[in-house]
């Protein structure tokens, strides 16, 4: 794994100040660096220090995958749905697990119109990073045997909650043999205002982008539907991840 090796080169570089004896300040020089390093890693999924994830497709034939974290919303998910179903898209769904027994009708038809269905564990919860792994691994397993109860399916994507990754959700990941999928365009749509998300979209979505989006934001609808109209002028093919 890419953090070892981080670490080893840390630990040899601490040593090699030691024993050559140049100034202490670079023992700081070289934490403030480890830190730094381990801070984006653990924040910035694409980066893979601690697992491999895939945050981009093959762009063979001008895909794009639009993904959609944190429901399904009751609301928001049908709309999300019709929206892709008019531009004849496909996408792929990040799903809580406590949102899915009051929202099976719309589970349902996710998986019926060809999309698909990604585990984002039971909770989201804001301390899942420093859960103990066999907890997280049962907060997967969970969300996967609602799915499972839901659409007759075996889930296999993963994603992490806010995509913070570590040593203890790699080994969750490894022992459950889930493929975790992150991002390469983020598109902040949560707390950014639809003109920006719009803008992110317009200046730099490319074929074979794996797309943030949440189909919790009340603003999901304007956006994805300039995204949508976006993907159709420059020929792009949404797709849902396999
Ligand atoms: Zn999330």
């Amino acid at each position: 794994m890419k953090f070892y090796l981080l670490l080893f080169l840390f630990l040899i570089l601490m040593i090699a100040v030691y024993f050559t004896g140049i100034s202490p300040i670079w023992y700081v020089v070289n934490l403030f660096l480890f830190v730094g390093v381990v801070v984006a890693g653990v924040t910035t999924i694409k980066f893979n220090l601690f697992l491999t994830a895939q945050s981009s497709i093959k762009n063979t034939n001008n895909e794009v995958a639009l993904t959609f974290d944190d429901g399904p919303d009751t609301e928001l998910t049908p709309q999300v749905l019709d929206l892709l179903r008019e531009y004849n898209a496909k996408a792929t769904f990040f799903c809580i697990g406590s949102k899915l027994k009051d929202n099976e009708a719309n589970v349902k038809r996710i998986v019926a119109e060809g999309h698909a269905i990604g585990n984002h564990t039971y909770e989201h919860s804001n301390t899942f990073p420093i859960w103990s792994v066999k907890k997280m691994m049962l907060s997967i397993q969970k969300t996967d045997m609602l799915i499972k109860d839901i659409t007759g399916l075996d889930c296999v994507l993963f994603r992490p909650p806010f995509g913070v990754t570590n040593n203890l959700i790699a080994s969750a990941v490894k022992q459950l043999g889930k493929v975790a999928i992150g991002w390469n365009l983020r598109t902040m749509d949560t707390y950014k205002s639809s003109d920006k998300v719009i803008a992110t979209i317009k200046k730099k979505l490319l074929p074979g982008d794996i797309v943030l989006f949440h189909d919790t934001n009340p603003n999901i609808l304007v956006e994805l539907k300039e995204t949508l109209e976006y993907c159709k002028i420059k020929k792009m093919n949404p797709i849902a991840l396999v």
